[in-house]
């Protein structure tokens, strides 16, 4: 199995024709790079979690998420190389056909167990697997241990030359780390839930300290997982320019974002954003085929 390697990531400069004439610079911080499963930000939010497993002695992981959760085939790959058990509690009846990241997680070695709605919302844990003295981690790897992974992040960039670092929010823990650890930074979080009102609230419980920060919430393009062609459309552009691969749910949404705001003057003249690319490429299969060029 592939190691993670942390000293694969780079900060790359895009550069976008439309963005030309404006005096502001984007770096993309790429924690795509580091693995192509365990990719981005999941290895972060996920690495106290097992580390403290493993200190702990605890051989069995549980954590849950959806049929094509990033955080659950991120978790399933990063339990095998830990050689720790790991159940994935997933969210609605079991399909008839798995998705590519059921199938991928399944294939290493995570016990899938289908929840129906409501069992999924109150967090029920299978018989099986209630008395084993297992370590629960929360969806998406909500949690202090999350926050503290994901300060580590800038530890692999100089962060020092930029104004604001712009990264993609869900649960927010990514967010909270960053915006923990980002010093004098202004940090933009961009929400990828439709009217998540539980967002900021979820992110603040996470701060260390009293910490500003902005939430964005006008690029959700209809909710979690939604799309519309206009988005598709700038991904394809934004890879036929940069050779880089975005993802639909989270870094599709950030990078049109973050470039729509620069257009509308959002950010002063000779501004240097940071932006976080935090992976989740493999979420891209549950397109059809052909829909993206990459
Ligand atoms: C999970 C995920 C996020 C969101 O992270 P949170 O900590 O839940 O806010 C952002 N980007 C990608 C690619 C992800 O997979």
């Amino acid at each position: 199995m592939q190691a993670i390697n942390p000293y694969n990531i780079t900060v790359d400069k895009v550069i976008l024709p439309e963005l030309a004439k404006r005096n502001v610079h984007i770096d993309l911080l790429r924690l795509d790079k580091i693995h192509p499963v365990i990719s981005g930000n999941k290895w972060f939010k996920l690495r106290y979690y097992l580390d403290e497993a493993v200190h702990a002695g605890t051989k069995h992981i549980i954590t849950f998420g959806g049929a094509w959760s990033n955080h659950i085939v991120a978790a399933a790959a990063a339990c095998k190389m830990k050689q720790l058990r790991c159940t994935g509690i997933i969210r609605g009846e079991e399909p008839s056909t798995w998705s590519a990241t059921l199938a991928e997680a399944k294939a290493y070695g995570m016990d899938l167990h289908f929840s129906t709605r409501q069992d999924y919302a109150n967090k029920i844990i299978p018989a099986a697997s209630a008395n084993d003295n297992a370590r629960i981690i929360p969806e998406g790897g909500y949690g202090p241990q999350g926050a503290k992974g994901a300060s580590s992040i800038l530890d692999y960039c100089d962060g020092s030359s930029y104004e604001y670092i712009c990264c993609a929010a869900g649960t927010g823990t990514m967010a909270a780390g960053i915006i923990n650890a980002a010093a004098d930074k202004k940090v933009l979080a961009f929400s990828v839930l439709k009217n998540n009102h539980d967002l900021k609230p979820a992110i603040d419980s996470l701060l260390t300290a009293d910490k500003k920060f902005e939430l964005n919430d006008t690029y959700h393009f209809g909710g979690y997982a939604k799309h519309e062609p206009r988005l598709l459309a700038f991904m394809n552009h934004f890879f036929s320019h940069t050779h880089i691969p975005l993802d639909f749910v989270y870094t599709g949404k950030l990078l049109f974002g973050v470039t729509d705001l620069i257009r509308n003057g959002y950010f002063s003249e000779g501004s240097r954003i940071l932006v976080i690319h935090s992976g989740g490429l493999q979420g891209n299969a549950s397109l059809p085929k052909g829909t993206l060029i990459f």
